[in-house]
């Protein structure tokens, strides 16, 4: 009898996992069960629809060819039954198997083999205001249709990104190329602070001179203020930087409940 493999989480490590097996064992039932609407999206490249250089979302969930890579294309393709919606909430690992939330029914699933695949989520910063509109994170679709549709709609001329790591700095890039004024705040002293000595961080530093851009280190956020529920600046401990857009790019926590 052939081996059943689940596998939790459906985006890169989870999809990846999948056509690979696939090409290993032609026999392996395979199944994926992703709590999201989307399967296999390449987020790595979201900045660059901010930027303009990349024309359409459909560029991260679409083959080379066109197809869109839902269920129906990786069960024709790949023989791969990936489901979305299917949210798993527990393991038995005695009785090897999976229980999980699929349109408000409780549902259960045995697994020869189990893969966790189930990524990250972005940390959210608890300060005031932090829910106020125009305060998103950059890190699924939805919050790259949102920051889209909000600089589209006109009313935002000032953007504060709040973390100087690889999508803070990518998203700068992309904000001034879209004539945003833009300013990066950082707590640490250096820009890539995970990633970067104090050397290198200085040339980092010297080749981001750009009049759309101001880059505030060694300065926290501490509150958002906001006018009629909206965001309109960052409260650090030195100033208020005026803001309609506010980006949170501080970190990613691992989805292990
Ligand atoms: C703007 C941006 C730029 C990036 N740029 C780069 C780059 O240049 N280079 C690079 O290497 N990386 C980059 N990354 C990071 C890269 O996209 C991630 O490392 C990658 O998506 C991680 O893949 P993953 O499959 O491990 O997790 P995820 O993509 O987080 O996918 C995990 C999936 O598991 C699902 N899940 C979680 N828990 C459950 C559950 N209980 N039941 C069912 N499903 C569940 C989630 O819904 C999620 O869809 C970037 C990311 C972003 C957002």
């Amino acid at each position: 009898m052939s081996k059943r493999v689940v596998i939790v989480g459906g985006v890169a490590a989870g999809m990846k996992t999948a056509a690979r097996l696939r090409r290993l064992d032609a026999e392996a039932e395979i199944i994926v069960l992703e709590r999201g609407p989307q399967l296999s999206y390449g987020a790595c490249g979201f900045p660059y629809f901010i930027s303009g250089e990349v024309k359409s979302m459909d560029s991260f969930d679409h083959t080379p060819q066109g197809a869109l890579r839902d269920s129906n294309y990786f069960a024709a393709v790949k023989g791969i039954d990936a489901r979305c919606g299917c949210n798993v909430q527990k393991i038995d690992r005695m009785q090897k198997c999976v229980h999980y939330m699929e349109k408000g029914e409780l549902k259960q699933l045995s697994y020869d083999v189990l893969v966790l695949a189930t990524g990250s989520t972005p940390v959210k910063l608890p300060l005031p205001n932090a829910d106020a509109a125009g305060i998103h994170s950059f890190w699924f679709p939805w919050d790259v249709e949102a920051v889209d549709k909000e600089i589209a709609e006109g009313g935002v001329k000032d953007v504060v990104i709040i973390g100087a790591g690889f999508i803070g700095l990518e998203l700068a890039e992309a904000f001034v190329r879209r004539g945003l004024h833009t300013s990066v705040l950082e707590q640490q002293d250096r820009l890539l602070p995970q990633l970067l000595d104090e050397d290198m961080a200085a040339l980092l530093l010297r080749d981001t001179k750009n009049p759309l851009l101001d880059i505030f280190l060694e300065e926290r956020a501490g509150a958002f203020t906001i006018e009629n529920g909206k965001v309109s600046g960052v409260q650090t401990d030195k100033r208020v930087i005026p803001a309609q857009l506010v980006i949170v790019a501080v970190g990613v926590r691992p989805n292990v409940e």
